[in-house]
């Protein structure tokens, strides 16, 4: 599933079979919270086990979670959402697929904005739907161009998928980049597949696109539990759209998941209507990146790239090596520091690595002086 098909990965997968052989690696290329799910979510999970919340769930997801969720949708889009207009998955993942799939059929086409998450080009795959990659440029920030995307539109083109904040890029998309897209998508008659699954992790007030004029009925936005409230591995998320697709979308869970997981269901609701740990998480990783980029300014040779929001940092390396996986594997081999080669997530981010902000302060400012080192004593 690389995008470009490089092994970028490989140099990751060395690092974690290292560190599980005890060896002491710094691990920058793990999109994984280092920290549990925050302990009140844990507990109403546990309640919800011991209180016997063991059984089927409705379809779309039970009553009070599409409300919890449709109150965080109109927090997250800025427009009013009704429960009707949710629908809850296994985790972000599944509902880009329910997105893919209700939008597009065998031999639709669709537009995707590069630097973009690994699993995008898959699930289009699954849905026997063409793809374009438009990329953005690293020294523009990664944000996209409106004029660039809207010549890879086609007769066929029934979607555009983009993500902000971004991952790899650490992007967020800036209202003009957002207004030019939204501007595409209604003169093309084109789907806005938005994942906006970082959306607390911005640094800022989230922009949506839902919210740009004549957009909410054209867009589906996809959050997830996993970032904003630390529960990865519980495999909740949701998506939000016209109601009229989602009522659709809703017979797509009945061959796929047959509902969700009941006790996961009721601690969610519990975490959602509390914001369990949300606030915490966003300061939690606004610290870190601060902390991390004021490490690397000033680093000869090394220039951050997008870098604003999420829980990656983006380096642009090319003036020390311009071969990104060259330059990752030389840092794991004399640093012992794993992180991802930019060339992995596409041609746009070629020449650059990316960093996880997933580790403690500590560990990040090691890192930072370890690549302060390795940088100044390359030689190509
Ligand atoms: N979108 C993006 C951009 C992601 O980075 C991820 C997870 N890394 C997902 C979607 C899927 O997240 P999940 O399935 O855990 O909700």
């Amino acid at each position: 599933i690389t995008p470009s098909g490089k092994d970028g990965w490989e140099v990751h997968f060395a690092a974690w079979q290292r560190k599980e052989a005890g060896e002491d690696i710094i691990m920058l290329s793990v999109g994984d919270h280092d920290f549990h799910t925050p302990a009140e979510t844990v507990e109403a999970g546990v309640a919800a086990l011991r209180a016997g919340h063991h059984h089927y769930t409705q379809l779309p997801g039970i009553p009070a979670l599409r409300e919890a969720m449709a109150r965080i949708s109109t927090r997250c889009t800025g427009v009013e959402t009704s429960a009707e207009q949710i629908i809850a998955t296994p985790g972000g993942q599944a509902s880009l697929y329910a997105a893919v799939q209700g939008v597009l059929d065998p031999g639709d086409h669709a537009i995707v904005v590069a630097p973009y998450y690994a699993t995008y080009p898959g699930t289009f795959r699954a849905a026997g739907a063409d793809f374009t990659v438009v990329e953005t440029r690293a020294t523009d920030g990664f944000q996209p161009d409106a004029k660039t995307i809207e010549a890879a539109v086609r007769p066929n083109t029934r979607a555009m998928l983009i993500n902000t904040p971004n991952n790899p890029t650490g992007a967020v998309y800036s209202r003009k980049s957002l207004e030019g897209i939204a501007d595409v998508c209604r003169r093309h008659d084109l789907w806005l597949l938005s994942d906006e699954v970082y959306w607390t992790l911005g640094g800022g007030e989230h922009l949506s696109p839902r919210a740009l004029p004549g957009m909410a009925e054209r867009t589906l936005v996809i959050n997830s539990m996993s970032k904003s409230h630390g529960m990865t591995g519980w495999r909740l998320g949701w998506l939000t759209g016209p109601e009229e697709l989602v009522a659709l979308l809703i017979s797509l869970n009945l061959v796929t998941t047959y509902g969700l997981t009941d006790f996961v269901s009721r601690a969610a609701i519990e975490a959602l209507n509390n914001d369990y740990g949300v606030d915490q998480i966003a300061a939690l990783y606004a610290r870190r990146r601060k902390l991390f980029l004021n490490a690397v300014h000033g680093m000869n040779d090394v220039t951050v790239r997008g870098s604003e929001g999420g829980m990656y940092a983006m380096l642009d390396i090319s003036a020390v090596e311009p071969d990104d996986e060259k330059f990752a594997w030389a840092f794991l081999e004399n640093e012992n520091v794993g992180v991802m080669p930019g060339s992995s997530f596409g041609d746009a981010a070629a020449g650059h690595i990316r960093i996880s902000l997933c580790q403690p302060e500590p560990v990040l400012l090691e890192a930072a002086e370890r690549l302060r080192r390795f940088v100044s004593a390359y030689r190509r």
